[in-house]
C-alpha cells in the first residue's frame, strides 16, 4: 500500500464564474500532519471539502487513501468512508445522545452490531476524554466538548485520514487548548491529519508541513521553521505579521 494518503494535483474549482483553486498540489503522507494557513477567502475550505468529495473540482486529480475520486468509476460511498471530517460548526446530531451521535453512522454505513458500534464508540469518547457524557444531548455540552465528541465519532469510522477545518475557530477562547489538546494527542500517535487552522503555535509545534494559500494557489510551503518561521514570500510575511 502506498504510503501517500492525500495526493492532490492540478486541482482547479470554481463557483460560476469564480475560480477559487487555481491549480493546487498537495500530498499527505501516512501519519503526515499538514497543517494550511492563509487568508480567509483563500479557498482552504474549498480545498478540504474537494478532499473528502463534498465539491467536485473541475479539473486535476484527487487520490484519498488509493481512491482516484475524480475517475467516474471510483466507489465514492467506499471512498468517502475513509476520511474523517470535523468542520468550525457543530454538526453533531441535536437530537441524539452523544452515544447515538457515534454509533449511528458505525451502524448504517460500516453494518457494525450495536455492542460493537458502542464499545468502539466508549473507545473513543475515552480517548477524548468525554466517556462520562455519553448518556448527554449535545445542547448540554460546550462547544468545546461538542468539538471534541464530533472528532470521536469521525475517529469511530477509522478513517485513513482526518480533516479538520478550523475546527476551533467557533470556540469561547478557553475552549480551545481542550480541543488543541486532542488533536495534538491523535497526532502523536500517528494519525494522518490536513488541518486548516489559525493556531499558529499548533501548527508551529505538531505539523510536518504547513501550506500558506493565497488567492487560490499555494504560495509556498514547507517545514513550519521555515514557513512560518522564516518566511520566504513577501504574501506569507504579510500574512503573518497580521495574525502572529
Ligand atoms: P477559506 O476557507 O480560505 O476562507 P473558501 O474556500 O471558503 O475560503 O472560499 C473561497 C472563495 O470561494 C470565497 O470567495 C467564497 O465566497 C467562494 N465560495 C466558497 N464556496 C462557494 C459556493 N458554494 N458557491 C459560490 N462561492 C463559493
Ligand atoms: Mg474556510
Amino acid at each position: 500500500m502506498s504510503d501517500l494518503i492525500v495526493e492532490v494535483s492540478g486541482l482547479h474549482k470554481s463557483f460560476g464564474r469564480l475560480e477559487v483553486l487555481k491549480g493546487i498540489d498537495l500530498e499527505v503522507r501516512r501519519g503526515e500532519v499538514v497543517c494550511i494557513i492563509g487568508p480567509s477567502g483563500s479557498g482552504k475550505s474549498t480545498l478540504l471539502r474537494c478532499v473528502n468529495l463534498l465539491e467536485e473540482p473541475n479539473s486535476g486529480t484527487v487520490v484519498v487513501n488509493g481512491f482516484e475520486l475524480t475517475d467516474p468509476d471510483c466507489d465514492l460511498d467506499r471512498a468517502r468512508r475513509t476520511v474523517g471530517m470535523v468542520f468550525q460548526g457543530f454538526n453533531l446530531f441535536g437530537h441524539l445522545s452523544v452515544l447515538d451521535n457515534l454509533t449511528i453512522a458505525q451502524r448504517k454505513v460500516l453494518g457494525r452490531d450495536k455492542a460493537e458500534a458502542e464499545r468502539v464508540a466508549m473507545e473513543n469518547l475515552t480517548k477524548v476524554g468525554l466517556a462520562e457524557k455519553a448518556g448527554s444531548m449535545p445542547a448540554q455540552l460546550s462547544g468545546g466538548q461538542q468539538q471534541r465528541v464530533a472528532i470521536a465519532r469521525a475517529l469511530s469510522m477509522d478513517p485513513a485520514v482526518m480533516l479538520f477545518d478550523e475546527p476551533t475557530s467557533a470556540l469561547d477562547p478557553e475552549l480551545v487548548g481542550d480541543v488543541l489538546r486532542v488533536m495534538r494527542q491523535l497526532a502523536d500517535e500517528g494519525m494522518t491529519m490536513l488541518v486548516v487552522t489559525h493556531e499558529m503555535q499548533f501548527a508551529r509545534e505538531v505539523a510536518d508541513t504547513v501550506l500558506f494559500m493565497d488567492g487560490g494557489v499555494v504560495v509556498e510551503q514547507g517545514p513550519p521553521q521555515q514557513v512560518i518561521g522564516d518566511p520566504r514570500e513577501e504574501r506569507t510575511q504579510k500574512f503573518l505579521a497580521r495574525v502572529l
